[in-house]
């Protein structure tokens, strides 16, 4: 990958520093500003409303879809909710995303940073508010040349306006995805909202507003690890968008193109009118070849395309390909493709698998858990009749939205007591215990071992409840000691 291409970059001997070059990405349509577009569309609605999206838990949860609830320590996804004791479901789907993001890479480039990154598309977002106000390329140009007027100053305030109530937009939708988010709303309004809401609101309006309105490109070229990982990751096959050497040069004019042509004469198709570099959002020229600042956005495609169109040249002369393809045709050989390759199948095999291990955990996770501490100090005591006790914190989690009651077993070793400090049903028989909905208890038990019954130092205990309602367990091992 070729990192020293765009003639704004630094030269390998240059300073180590050069400041930003302005970017004036010009306007263009055709399928991949269509598509960034359309993606554009569907996901910031999903950002921005649904926090508002609710779902029905029963009146002792929360009925927001999508919550994180930090005081509760729970998330919540619509009809999955996770326990802190289940954060491996987030290892699960951090997995997932990366092998998708390799998947894209391998397949198609940096699909992610083109058509779907944060930064791309609010990024787009402010370039499409400042077209609106201050027009396109060449008069935005005129304008930053001609400096300060009062329909200047205007322009600014409106554009600047607008580009701060898309950043506080932006924050404020976030803070919502943390608390209920009609309530959250009411609070904000009438500024009775928590003090870290409006915190977090100012720190991410700065953000978005820092970000996508003026750092821009720059966080693709200098912030990003992205880029340079991606460069490790990529292989010959994958398509990348590819200026097509091998039918574009020698780039002429197109005059001069057609008076060569009529002669016989070589000429490309290229003729360097310089609107792939026009629309380019980071401001490079892809026909210097692939480059660590092009987020392949495909922008230059479509200019492309509509330049050749108008010259009634075949289209796709910047295109989704690789230099394997261009080689071949040069060559004299046909195109090939081969999306089925080691890494391909590797990375689709690693999704499949751990898209297939959560499933699976999810549709049979019980919704009853146990977990049992022994008591480090004293581990056993002898009571003055021989018998021997130990004591153990045991914590059942009811992860249903209703009350339950279970039922505590020990087994182990013959003629067991088990005792519930604190429960009316501590002395003889089976424990029950009442665990709210979607609550922890947090018992301690004693275990009481007759005198004379047992003869090793440790012995294995399981802990078992049961709801006999719906014949649900959970068991927990530990130890019976010995003093
Ligand atoms: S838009 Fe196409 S024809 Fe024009 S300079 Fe770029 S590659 Fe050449
Ligand atoms: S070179 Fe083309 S694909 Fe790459 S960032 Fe620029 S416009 Fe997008």
């Amino acid at each position: 990958m070729n990192e020293r291409a765009n003639p704004a970059d630094l030269s390998v001997d240059g300073p180590l520093y050069a400041a930003r070059r302005k970017i004036y990405p010009r306007s263009v349509s055709g399928t991949f500003r269509n598509v960034k577009w359309a993606l554009m569309a569907a996901c910031l609605p999903v950002y921005y409303l649904l926090p508002f999206v609710r779902w029905d838990r029963g009146p002792l949860a929360p009925s927001q879809a999508v919550l994180v609830d930090f005081p509760n320590r729970r998330f919540y996804f619509f009809f999955i909710e996770i326990w802190p004791q289940e954060v491996y479901y987030f290892t699960g789907l951090l997995i997932i995303a990366a092998m998708a993001l390799f998947l894209m890479n391998a397949v198609g480039g940096r699909i992610w940073c083109g058509y779907l990154c944060p930064q791309t598309v609010w990024t787009d977002l402010f370039y499409a508010v400042e077209r609106w106000i201050e027009g396109d390329r060449r008069e935005r140009i005129m304008k930053d040349k001609a400096g300060f007027s009062l329909r200047r100053a205007r322009e600014l305030v409106a554009k600047h306006g607008i580009w701060l109530i898309i950043a506080w937009w932006t924050g404020g939708a976030w803070v919502l995805y943390f608390a209920d988010a009609p309530t959250l709303v009411k609070e904000l309004t009438t500024f009775q909202a928590p003090v870290a809401a409006y915190l977090w609101i100012g720190i991410l309006t700065a953000t978005t507003y820092t970000l996508a309105g003026f750092m821009r490109e720059q966080v693709c070229t200098y912030m990003c690890p992205w880029p340079r990982i991606q460069a490790a990751l990529t292989d010959e096959w994958a398509l990348n968008v590819t200026y097509r050497h091998d039918r574009g040069e020698p780039r002429t004019s197109a005059k001069k193109a057609e008076e060569l042509r009529a002669k016989g004469l070589p000429a490309g198709d290229c003729v360097d009118c310089a609107q792939c570099v026009a629309v380019c959002p980071t401001g490079i020229d892809i026909r210097n070849g692939a480059q660590l600042e092009c987020i392949m956005c495909g922008l230059c495609i479509d200019a492309c395309d509509d330049v050749m169109a108008k010259l009634g040249r075949p289209t796709g002369l910047i295109a989704y390909d690789n230099e394997v393809n261009i080689q071949r045709r040069i060559a004299g050989k046909s195109n090939i493709y081969r999306f089925v390759r080691p890494r391909t199948v590797i990375y689709a095999a690693i999704i499949a698998v751990v898209g297939a291990i959560m499933l699976y955990t999810l549709a049979t996770r019980s919704f009853l858990d146990i977990s049992v501490l022994h008591d480090r100090n004293p581990v056993a005591v002898k009571l003055t009749d021989g018998s021997v006790r130990n004591a153990y914190t045991v914590r059942i989690l009811n992860k249903q939205n209703h009350y339950r009651t279970v039922a505590l077993d020990v087994d182990g070793l013959p003629n067991l007591k088990v005792q519930v400090v604190g429960s009316d049903a501590a002395t003889g028989g089976r424990p029950h215990i009442a665990v709210g909905p979607d609550q922890t208890a947090e018992l301690r038990v004693l275990v009481t071992m007759s005198p004379g019954l047992g003869h090793d130092k440790s012995t294995g205990l399981t802990f078992r409840i049961t709801d006999t309602d719906v014949r649900e367990s959970a068991v927990a091992a530990d130890h019976f000691i010995l003093p």
